[in-house]
């Protein structure tokens, strides 16, 4: 995977949507991606038809997951997974290197209905408690990087923060937005999913300006780490970070305003470089072959538990695609005695 860094794009051609777009703002030592996504994203959701407020969350974790696995220069997996305790219990999205992005979630349908009912429907609030986990792995023989952090009914967006704070010690700053359109088309109107998203990473060359506030005790008075954050803070940073925090949700993911504008409109005064593009695009990487693997290796129990009227079916929880398999083809078959 190549990420381009070494030439400057037309600042002014857009790269229009799922396309993630690098950028720096030099004279902050501010660099980062910014992206709306389109297409990719509306047929990923439009395939799964979760409920609405399902799909928003995994529409978030998707334009988080493309934001950050596009920046690692690595060849294999980026792979976003929250596990929680509430309404919508697991996001899982891949992202993988050349932009095949894959995504599904799972929801308990009363619990969420339930939620809805009491309008207790914030981001923290469907997920609950639990964790976000990130893992790249870039295939067999090598080692796998995981990093973990805690979920406690925050958004996608705080524990992002979290995230880079915590884990890698980068002040950072994100923004998600996701949106309902509806479009007219062929006399009817056209539902779809549009979502964008802004990482801002302050990187200047020495370490001792990208000092943050300790995270404040739990018996912090209130405004306490405002207090430290001003006092403490680069000068440079606290100007990007309000700066990407002007920005609002119909801004981002308003389709006549490209990413490019949307970066010039934020940091034209200081100047802003932005990068060749990286597209990205609804792609799953299962197939028959790697299906019939994981069968390969059940337990003649196993074989039989998954057969169902003399056949054995496996639906991709990602892209929905439906294997079915002849029991008798596997070594772990149950022999004709067996299944007597
Ligand atoms: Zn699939």
């Amino acid at each position: 995977m190549t990420i381009a860094f070494e030439s400057a794009a037309d600042p002014l051609a857009p790269a229009g949507d799922d396309s993630v777009r690098p950028f720096v703002v030099e004279v902050l030592d501010v660099r980062g991606r910014a992206i709306q996504m389109g297409p990719a994203l509306d047929a990923i959701l439009s395939r799964h038809d979760y409920p609405a407020h399902v799909s928003r969350l995994l529409a978030e974790a998707i334009v988080l997951t493309v934001l950050l696995g596009s920046s690692l220069k690595i060849d294999g997996r980026f792979t976003l997974q929250t596990e929680t305790d509430g309404a919508v219990d697991m996001l899982v999205v891949d992202y993988r290197s050349g932009g095949a992005i894959r995504a599904y979630a799972r929801y308990n349908g009363e619990r969420l209905a339930a939620a809805v009912a009491s309008g207790s429907v914030a981001p923290g609030e469907l997920l609950g408690r639990g964790t976000l986990a990130m893992t790249v792995d870039q295939g067999a023989n090598t080692s796998r990087y995981q990093g973990v952090v805690p979920l406690e009914g925050d958004s996608l967006e705080e524990v992002a923060h979290t995230y880079f704070r915590q884990s890698e010690q980068i002040p950072t700053h994100v923004r998600l937005a996701v949106a309902e359109m509806q479009t007219r088309e062929h006399g009817g109107l056209r539902h779809s999913w549009r979502a964008g998203g802004l990482i801002v990473q302050f990187l200047p060359e020495s370490q001792d300006r990208m000092r943050q506030p300790d995270l404040p005790g739990g018996d912090a008075p209130q405004g306490a780490e405002d207090m430290l954050e001003e006092a403490d803070e680069d000068d440079a940073w606290v100007e990007a970070r309000s700066l990407a925090a002007t920005i609002g949700d119909d801004e981002l993911t308003d389709p006549a305003v490209p990413v490019e504008t949307l970066l010039f409109r934020l940091f034209n005064e200081r100047g802003v470089r932005v990068f060749h593009s990286i597209e990205v695009r609804d792609q799953c990487s299962c197939s028959r072959e790697k299906v019939a693997g994981v069968l390969a290796s059940f337990s003649a129990d196993e074989i039989r538990q998954s057969t169902e009227e003399g056949e054995i079916s496996v639906t991709c929880e990602f892209c929905g695609t439906r294997y079915g398999f002849d029991p008798a083809t596997f070594p772990g078959a149950p022999t004709a005695s067996e299944q007597a």
